[in-house]
């Protein structure tokens, strides 16, 4: 099973967003030819792949199907079924194993993972009713954010609790299933760690991104992370010692806290490429979906060396409020990047693309992606 695709084989990804796309267009450049499995025609990563899909997830007989037609399988989001992903796994190796994507699909598994290997975790209780929650408050403390277990994205399932007033009517809005109570954490930092393993076990990683989120949802992103260096290597040490426990394959992300005290806190794992993680595109020698491609393709991964300070900004649809952004006004600031993921439909919220900037340092890089955004609309 630990044979090497060579370009010139067919990749197959389950999932079709745009990070199924800028991994596709990394991997046709190197010549591998890509499909794609998800519910929809024309979607982002359909768009730029050579056959597109449409199917649903829990269509073993079509995931089977898919799998024929291809010598690996990745996905590019979590929410696709163990079943789905043990069902392909029969037939071709799925990388990241489904055994990595069990784990890191569900909250509530994920932090009893990451507890009990040792890993600094946010003080978090798992609950499944009014009654566990109450008791979780005496463990966890105030305030607290209550979370469905299941995987919600872009902070959609979570409600703060500062009281105990504030209890049941929470547990009212996560709709009484399984959920995760979990600690306000004071960070004075948010920021990750993208890495990838290869499939003898090579690391290699992009040091600390420093995040910033609005309403949830990732904001900007700059790289490298003003942060002391001794902290970014110890969140590094984690990152590989978390894959290293997975036996993971391929690209994967961990989000953390830096906290006043100077700990690092690990908040969340992605078994794939993550939003943060754009900026490789344009400022490393090897992308994070070159090197996704390299790790479940089981060749050498490649240097994951900044050729620049970079920042990185998403464009939600609220950039087309005005409509449609003036792209000529951005590009027109230098060293900014473009990036469009293909969707037509420019929702409120909704990740449409995002802008990279280089510069000298991160401030400069900051700056430069900023005015970009600034003059779209
Ligand atoms: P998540 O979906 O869990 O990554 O949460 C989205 C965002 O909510 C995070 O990036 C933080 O900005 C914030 N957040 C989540 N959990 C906590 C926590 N325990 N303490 C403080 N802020 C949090």
């Amino acid at each position: 099973m630990n044979r090497i695709v060579l370009p010139g084989a067919t990749l197959g990804v389950l999932g079709s967003g745009q990070l199924g796309r800028m991994f596709a267009i990394a991997a046709r450049r190197m010549g591998y030819r890509v499909h794609t499995f998800s519910p929809g025609f024309d979607t982002p990563t359909g768009q730029v792949a050579d056959v597109e899909i449409d199917a649903d997830y829990d269509d073993l007989d079509a995931i089977r199907a898919f799998a024929r037609q291809v010598d690996v399988i990745t996905f590019e989001f979590e929410n696709v079924t163990t079943t789905a992903a043990d069902a392909a796994a029969e037939i071709v190796p799925v990388r990241p194993s489904g055994h990595a994507l069990h784990i890191t699909q569900q909250r509530a598994r994920e932090k009893a993972f990451l507890r009990l290997k040792g890993f600094p975790v946010t003080p978090f209780e798992s609950v499944e009713s009014l009654d566990e929650l109450t008791k979780a408050i005496d463990t966890v403390g105030l305030p607290a954010i209550l979370k469905t277990a299941a995987f919600g994205y872009d902070g959609k399932g979570q409600h703060r609790i500062t009281s105990p007033l504030d209890l049941e009517p929470v547990w009212g809005l996560v709709g009484h299933q399984a959920a995760v109570l979990e600690r306000v954490v004071d960070f004075v930092l948010e920021f990750s760690v993208v890495a990838a393993r290869g499939l003898d076990g090579a690391f290699v990683h992009y040091g600390a991104i420093e995040n910033t989120h609005r309403d949830h949802v990732l904001d900007l992103s700059v790289a490298p992370a003003r942060m002391p260096p001794e902290t970014a290597a110890e969140a590094v040490a984690v990152t590989a010692a978390i894959m290293e426990e997975l036996a993971y394959v391929g690209v994967l992300c961990v989000e953390f806290f830096l906290t006043a005290d100077g700990k690092v806190l690990v908040n969340e794992i992605a078994p794939r490429p993550h939003n943060s993680g754009h900026l490789t595109i344009d400022a490393c020698v090897t992308s994070q979906f070159e090197q996704q491609v390299r790790a479940i393709c089981g060749l050498p991964l490649g240097s994951p060396a900044f050729v620049r300070s970079a920042a990185m900004s998403n464009l939600l649809g609220d950039v087309w409020s005005q409509g449609e952004p003036r792209w000529d006004a951005a590009l027109a600031v230098p060293d900014v990047k473009l990036h469009l993921y293909g969707k037509r439909d420019p929702r409120p919220g909704r990740k449409m693309g995002h802008l990279t900037a280089l510069g000298e340092t991160p401030a400069e890089a900051i700056q430069k992606v900023l005015a970009a955004r600034d003059v779209l609309v």
